[in-house]
C-alpha cells in the first residue's frame, strides 16, 4: 500500500521531465543510483536539475536499462554513475559512452581509497561514510567543471555536506564498539557491507555473495547456520532491494538447532528509502543502517539515530 502511494508522485515527475526533454540535450545531471543523486543534489542546490534512474527498492546489479532511461542518458549534460561494475548492463552502456568522449564520470573509480578485492572489486563504497565523503569531493569537482560559473558555490556546499558526513562517520565509530565483542558479526542477504565492516570493526557475512545475480546454495546456508549457532549471533538482517527467501532459510535452520535468530531489521544496501523521507537521503539511509545494526546485535545506539531523525 505504502509502495503504491509513493509510485504516484514518481510517475508524475517522470512525465513532466519527459516533456521538458522533448528538446535535444538538456542541461540535466543524470545519476544511476540514489546515493549518488542525493549527494549531487546536496552539492548542486537548486542550480542544476538532477534526474536519478534506478529508484527505491530496485537492485542495480540486475537492472536492465529501459528505453526511456537510455533516452535520459543521451540527453544528459553530465552522467554520474558508480562504476566498479555496480550498474551491470547500464554500466556497460555508460562506459562505452565515456569512451566515445561523452560527459560521463564513474564517481567511485579513480579516487584515493583501498578498494576491497573479493576476486573482483567490491562496488559498495557508500557503506563507509569516510569513503563516500571522498566521492562527494569528486562529485563537487565534476559539477564545478560542468558549470564553472557556479563552481565556488558547489565547492562551498560540498564542504558543508562533508562536515555532516564526518559527523555521521564519527557517530558510527562511537556506537559500533558498544556491540558485545563476540556478537560483532553482520549477516545480510547479499554481500554489500564489506566496507562498513572494515570501517567500523564488524565481521560481515553475506548469504548470497557480492552480486544479487546468484542464489545461495544449501551448503552455504548450512555452514552459515552452524556459524550462527556456535557463536550465538542473535540477529541477521534483511535488505530492501533483495528478496529475503535465503534469510528465512537461515532462521529456520538455526531454529532446528535450538538457536533463536531474529531479524534485526531491514537495511538499505543498494537503494535508499522512499523519496521525501529521512531514509530517502544518503545520511538517513546510513544512519538507519548503523543504528539498526548496532541495536539488533545487542549494542546501544540512540533509537533516533545520530540526529534524532529516525522513526518507524
Ligand atoms: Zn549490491
Amino acid at each position: 500500500m505504502r509502495r503504491l502511494l509513493l509510485l504516484v508522485p514518481f510517475l508524475y515527475f517522470s512525465s513532466c521531465t519527459d516533456k521538458q526533454e522533448a528538446a535535444k540535450t538538456d542541461g540535466s545531471i543524470v545519476t544511476t543510483v540514489g546515493m549518488i543523486a542525493d549527494v549531487t543534489r546536496q552539492i548542486a542546490g537548486d542550480k542544476l536539475e538532477v534526474i536519478n534512474l534506478i529508484g527505491e527498492g530496485i537492485d542495480p546489479h540486475m537492472h536492465q536499462p529501459s528505453k526511456s532511461e537510455i533516452d535520459k542518458i543521451q540527453k544528459a549534460g553530465l552522467v554520474l554513475y558508480n562504476g566498479l561494475f555496480l550498474e551491470g548492463k547500464m554500466g556497460t552502456i555508460l562506459k562505452s559512452r565515456a569512451d566515445q568522449g561523452n560527459p560521463v564520470s564513474a564517481v567511485a573509480e579513480g579516487i584515493d581509497v583501498q578498494v576491497i578485492d573479493l576476486g573482483f572489486p567490491d562496488p559498495h563504497l557508500w557503506m563507509d561514510v569516510s569513503i563516500w565523503s571522498k566521492v562527494a569531493r569528486k562529485i563537487g569537482d565534476e559539477l564545478a567543471a560542468f558549470d564553472p560559473d557556479n563552481g565556488d558555490q558547489y565547492q562551498k556546499q560540498r564542504e558543508e555536506y562533508q562536515k555532516n558526513l564526518n559527523d555521521l562517520h564519527t557517530y558510527a565509530l562511537m556506537v559500533f564498539p558498544t556491540i558485545p565483542e563476540k556478537q560483532r558479526v553482520l549477516v545480510t542477504a547479499h554481500d554489500a557491507f564489506s566496507y562498513l565492516g572494515r570501517a567500523y570493526g564488524i565481521e560481515v557475512r553475506g548469504i548470497q555473495g557480492i552480486s544479487t545475480d546468484s542464489e545461495a546454495g544449501t551448503k552455504d546456508i548450512n555452514e552459515l547456520v552452524s556459524y550462527l549457532v556456535e557463536n550465538k549471533i542473535p540477529a541477521i538482517f534483511v535488505e530492501s532491494s533483495v528478496p529475503d527467501k535465503s534469510v528465512k532459510a537461515v532462521i529456520e535452520g538455526a531454529a532446528e538447532k535450538d538457536h533463536a535468530v531474529k531479524i534485526g531489521g531491514e537495511l538499505f544496501s543498494d537503494a535508499m528509502g522512499p523519496a521525501g523521507t529521512y531514509q530517502g537521503t544518503y545520511i538517513g539511509m546510513m544512519d538507519h543502517n548503523i543504528t539498526t545494526i548496532v541495536n539488533g546485535l545487542g549494542g546501544s545506539a540512540p533509537e533516533g539515530g545520530f540526529q534524532n531523525k529516525l522513526q518507524d
